[in-house]
């Protein structure tokens, strides 16, 4: 097969497998308009928990989308389609009117506590995003001290000035502000210290074997205390053992996230773990006082 490229004299070889793979792209942008317009797409959220107290500090949206033949479909499948076709700005404001929606159910239930959500570069771009963003918790009488935003460390990165300025607008009017998957990209530490931001949330890939590396170890034990000497806090995500608890704490690391602590869950089934392990940890502190 070949396909003169656009606007210019240059050919592409389609192999069999290119094909294939560009087939099945497009096969995913039909499908994931269609699921908007079918109202396939869901939010889990999953609990983030202080790691010296134990209480629930708040939560991170996460997109689900499940194909009416293929069933559930995790992001890590479809989101890079969607970015690269531009249909990440439609779908990122169904994530923003849902999670507004949630979070003003969470405020009704009387125990609602921070939602971070995804944002992805080319949702940046769209004219009036941010004033969108803000009108969309605003018609559901949600503050900003209750959202959280996260890039990740590229976004960040390549952000423009103007972005940024937005972004600082948005955390001087109380929002949280997260960097993403941080130890992946190129961080600018100039970038780093300068631009608005509450937390960082440290890449699996750099604590998944701090237990048996030391030097795994000391790396984390760098990136938390450049974290802390910004003035942010840390968020280990994807903690799957007591003894990775354990060192993450002793390093000084705020806040986890993963499913040993709690898995995604749809809204109303999170609502009931939230009031559960509360009610958990207040008798566990009442043993310890006594
Ligand atoms: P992320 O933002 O870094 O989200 C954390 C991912 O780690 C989630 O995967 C979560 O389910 C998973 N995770 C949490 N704890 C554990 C654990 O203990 N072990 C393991 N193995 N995994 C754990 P998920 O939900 O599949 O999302 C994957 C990525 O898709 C997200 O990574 C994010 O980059 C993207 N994504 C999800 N929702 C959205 C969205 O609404 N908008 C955009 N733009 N991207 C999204
Ligand atoms: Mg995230
Ligand atoms: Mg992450
Ligand atoms: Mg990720």
């Amino acid at each position: 097969y070949r396909a003169k490229a656009l606007g210019g004299s240059q050919h592409v070889m389609f192999t069999p497998e290119l094909l294939a793979e560009h087939e099945a792209k497009l096969a995913t942008e039909h499908a994931l308009t269609a699921a908007l317009e079918r109202d396939e797409f869901s939010i889990e959220l999953q609990p983030q928990l202080d790691l010296v107290t134990g209480d629930v500090t708040g939560a991170e949206a996460l997109l689900r989308w499940t194909h009416p033949t293929d069933g559930p479909r995790r992001p890590d499948s479809f989101i890079k389609v969607a970015e690269k076709s531009g249909l990440i700005a439609e779908i990122g404001d169904w994530v923003i009117e849902e999670c507004a929606a949630i979070m003003e159910r969470w405020q009704e239930r009387g125990n609602a506590r921070r939602m971070a959500f995804n944002i992805s570069p080319r949702q940046l771009d769209r004219p009036d995003f941010f004033n969108r963003m803000r009108a969309a918790f605003a018609a559901h009488d949600v503050p900003l001290s209750l959202v959280e935003l996260e890039f990740t460390e590229t976004t960040a990165m390549q952000a423009s000035e103007h972005h940024i300025d937005e972004i600082r607008a948005l955390r001087d009017a109380g929002a949280t502000v997260a960097i993403d998957d941080f130890g992946t990209g190129y961080s600018n530490i100039a970038r780093l210290r300068t631009m608005p931001l509450d937390r960082v949330k440290l890449d699996p890939t750099l604590i998944h074997d701090i237990e048996s590396s030391e030097t795994a170890r000391e790396v984390v034990q760098a990136v938390i205390t450049l974290v802390h000497s910004v003035g942010a806090e840390v968020v280990a995500e994807a903690v799957d053992s007591e003894e990775q608890t354990d060192i993450l704490r002793a390093m000084g690391c705020h806040t986890v996230q993963g499913y040993m602590f709690g898995r995604p869950m749809p809204r109303d089934r999170f609502f009931d773990w939230v009031g559960e392990r509360d009610e958990a940890n207040k008798k566990d502190r009442g043993r310890s006082v006594a």
